[in-house]
């Protein structure tokens, strides 16, 4: 990395903290106008995006892409225009010195919460959804009224150059800025002194992230990754299970923050979601290899990465579903796929119960008792999301009540990220802090504390202003 790029960030972060200053805080026309001006970018540059996503993946559906990277940024900019002026809006509180209930505000006092913009937000950004994961988080991060500096992933360079034109096209340099470049870039980019930093990514560079992050207290939303699992309710339908967690897996081919990492299934239901799985899977993808609905891992590393974990889950005993209708050989093929798979008896020594997986592969564990489930999740890391299949009501309760995840959505995988107005973010090693709707706006704003006080000197009045002993007590001290 040049020193050039350095001195470039640092310039632009300058100027961003100096119209911060200088400039206020913009007021609602003027968030909406940035709100209204990302709307119009993805939807002039939507075939670009679509084209680079599918370039950079090696195969990636253009629907899928539309979707997930251009109509999926829209929404939260919409929902954040309609519901801005809610949210800026100075929240009232009891002026009361506990516990002396509200009686201060009868006396003149006054207590409120004004929302400040932070001032100038970083903002890292993976490859998995790379436009996405680059521009939904600004419906908070403007609304809140800030300034960006983003830097997005060197693994879909076709993307991430998209995302700069374009950029650059609708958003004079400060007001959003956007760096390209790789691991080095990134280091030196978490090491500015921001007023937020927001990182999307996995949980091994958010430590350095935080690290860096540390060096300027620099506060930090950390969106990372985990192993999500889903748990089969005893009272599940399998059919139903099946289709929705295989449409959840196969989705951008599992590489999803939010897939579900591996089944919890009851002993005696096993079979019955084995074949379940592999029928509705058939369905949804008849062929694979050059079907493009059925996604490319991104590159050589990940799915190098990928093959690794199975075959050390293959020498382990894992036994193996390979789900591959039309029998395609994957032994050659340009765009890196890796056909679904299910392994089944997954051992707690392999390294697929380990690591996040992120790929078309779903190991399966069974379980006696539900409670099983819930002290095997309670050993791990805790995960960004949970799902729970079943309609036994006390059953939910007891796995949703006895674990920590970021999120969870019942009978779905991953369906609660779409909820606009659900916080969305993870929880210890799975992230910290949440944003999307108001609680992004929440996020990327300063809750700022402002009191009036009343005209009595009510310290006074109590005898809470030295001096503290009545005088005939000093008198008879001395
Ligand atoms: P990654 O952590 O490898 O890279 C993410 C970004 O960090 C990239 O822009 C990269 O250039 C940058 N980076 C790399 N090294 C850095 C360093 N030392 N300092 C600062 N920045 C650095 O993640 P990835 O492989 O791009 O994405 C996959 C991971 O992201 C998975 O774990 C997935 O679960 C997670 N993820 C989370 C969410 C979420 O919203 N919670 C969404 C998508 C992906």
């Amino acid at each position: 990395m040049s020193e050039e790029t350095i001195q470039e960030m640092h310039r632009v972060l300058e100027l961003q903290k100096a119209l911060n200053i200088s400039e206020g805080a913009p007021d609602t026309k003027l968030r909406k106008d940035r709100l209204d001006r990302v709307i119009a970018m993805v939807n002039k540059y939507q075939d670009q995006i679509v084209k680079s996503v599918n370039d950079d993946f090696g195969n990636r559906d253009p629907v899928m892409s539309a979707v997930t990277e251009v109509a999926s940024v829209i929404g939260p900019m919409e929902h954040a225009k309609k519901n801005l002026k809610n949210w800026m809006k100075t929240e009232k509180r009891k002026a009361a010195i506990a516990p002396l209930g509200s009686a201060l505000s009868l006396l003149g006092a006054k207590a409120e919460v004004k929302y400040q913009p932070k001032g100038v937000v970083g903002a890292i950004s993976p490859w998995n959804f790379p436009v996405n994961l680059a521009l939904a988080p600004l419906a908070g991060i403007i609304a809140a009224g800030n300034r960006v500096m983003h830097k997005p992933s060197e693994l879909t360079p076709a993307t991430s150059d998209v995302l700069k034109i374009m950029i650059e096209e609708y958003f004079d340099e400060g007001e959003m800025a956007v760096f390209v470049g790789g691991p080095e870039v990134g280091a030196a980019f978490s090491g500015l002194p921001f007023d937020h930093l927001m990182y999307t990514g996995s949980t091994a560079i958010a430590k350095h992230v935080m690290k860096a992050a540390s060096e300027n207290l620099v506060p930090l939303t950390l969106e990372l990754g985990g192993k999500s699992p889903v748990v089969v309710g005893k009272s599940a339908k399998m059919q139903d299970v099946a289709q929705r967690v295989m449409q959840g897996k196969t989705m951008n081919a599992g590489q999803i923050c939010l897939a579900p990492d591996y089944a919890l299934v009851p002993e005696e239901k096993v079979d019955e979601f084995v074949k379940a799985s592999v029928a509705v899977t058939s369905d949804m993808y008849p062929e694979l290899k050059d079907n493009d609905d059925f996604t490319s891992i991104v590159n050589q590393k990940h799915y190098d990465r990928i093959q690794g974990l199975l075959e050390d889950a293959k020498e382990k005993g894992a036994d193996v579903v390979e789900i591959n209708p039309s029998n395609e050989d994957f032994s050659q093929q340009p765009h890196h796929k890796i056909p679904p798979t299910l392994l089944l008896n997954p051992s707690e020594d392999m390294k697929i119960m380990q690591e996040e997986i992120f790929g078309p592969v779903l190991p399966v564990k069974t379980y006696k008792d539900v409670s099983e489930s819930v002290d095997y999740i309670n050993s791990k890391d805790r995960p960004l999301g949970l799902y729970y299949f079943g309609e036994d009501n006390a059953e939910k309760d007891f796995v949703l009540d006895n674990t920590t995840s970021g999120g969870v959505t019942v009978n779905d995988v991953i369906s609660h990220i779409q909820m606009e107005d659900l916080p969305f973010g993870g929880v210890g090693p799975s992230g910290m802090g949440s944003y999307h709707g108001y609680d992004g706006f929440k996020e990327f704003s300063h809750a700022k504390a402002v009191y009036k006080q009343t005209k009595f000197n009510l310290m006074k009045l109590a005898g809470l202003v030295p001096p503290y002993k009545k005088k005939e007590e000093k008198t008879n001290t001395a």
